[in-house]
């Protein structure tokens, strides 16, 4: 029997990705939509269905795009939020039965019940923990009147990777006048270690591409600054992975 078509909004694969799956060459798939508006985002391209970028497609092209492509060992489902469209999990159910390749996704943990669906399907897990959760999370994420659904829609994740026990990595933003201090550091990592996060990730802000233009006239935070920040981290944090990753010198073990 021929397979039921699910259509999905996407606005593209890249081919082969060296730093979208932690040790392997991915495809990276980007889903449209996002019910954040970050000011510094800088997939500003992405966060709605009918942006210029984002078109309708079968999800049975991307399989066939995915299993046609021999260079790669995982794929690496992305955003916007991948979990936003209901069809995400026809898309992860899919790759799982018709490829043989690893699969994870980066999400902001916004849809709980669909991450608890979509989990059985996953090799690997990525989120960003934006700020501490409070009112702090819903002004990084550009919705500050919002920030109690945020938080609780959050929570309800973590409590959902905390019986996860598959690699599961969260990342935090440094952003200037945003998140950049080390008393906000050592809270996020106390939420990587609640969770029992396996790695933990320290990126930089690039003034690129923002969907708030004033991002773009401010500066990325120097490495020096990111090091000192992970540092504090990975004092709360003796058993997780700890790393920073800058445009300088790409990914570096913070021990
Ligand atoms: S940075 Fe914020 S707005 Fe941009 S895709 Fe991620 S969650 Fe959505």
């Amino acid at each position: 029997m021929e397979q039921e078509m699910t259509e999905i909004i996407y606005a593209g694969i890249v081919d082969n990705s060296t730093i979208d799956y932690p040790g392997k060459v991915a495809a990276v798939v980007y889903l449209c939509g996002c019910p954040y508006r970050c000011p510094w985002c800088q997939n500003r391209d992405l966060l709605t269905m009918n942006s210029p970028n984002c078109r309708k497609t079968d999800t049975r092209e991307i399989i066939k795009e995915l299993r046609e492509n021999y260079l790669i060992e995982a794929v690496c489902v992305t955003g916007g939020e991948p979990l936003m469209q209901e069809e995400t999990l026809d898309l992860l159910k899919e790759i799982k039965k018709e490829t043989r390749l690893l699969l994870k996704i980066d999400s902001n943990c916004y849809y709980p019940r669909k991450l608890r669906e979509a989990l059985p399907y996953l090799d690997y897990f990525t989120t960003d923990i934006k700020a501490p959760l409070d009112q702090r999370y819903g002004k990084i994420a550009g919705l500050p009147d919002r920030w109690k659904k945020i938080v609780s829609r959050v929570r309800e994740s973590h409590r959902i990777l905390r019986d996860w026990d598959n690699p599961k990595e969260a990342r935090t933003t440094i952003i200037p006048g945003l998140l950049e201090k080390k008393k906000e550091v050592r809270e996020t990592a106390e939420i990587v270690k609640k969770v029992g996060f396996t790695e933990y990730t320290i990126q930089q802000f690039r003034p690129e591409n923002t969907l708030d233009p004033e991002y773009e006239k401010k500066q990325s935070p120097p490495r020096e600054l990111l090091q000192e920040l992970a540092r504090e981290a990975k004092k709360k944090l003796p058993n997780t992975r700890v790393q920073i990753v800058t445009l300088e010198e790409g990914f570096e073990e913070i021990k």
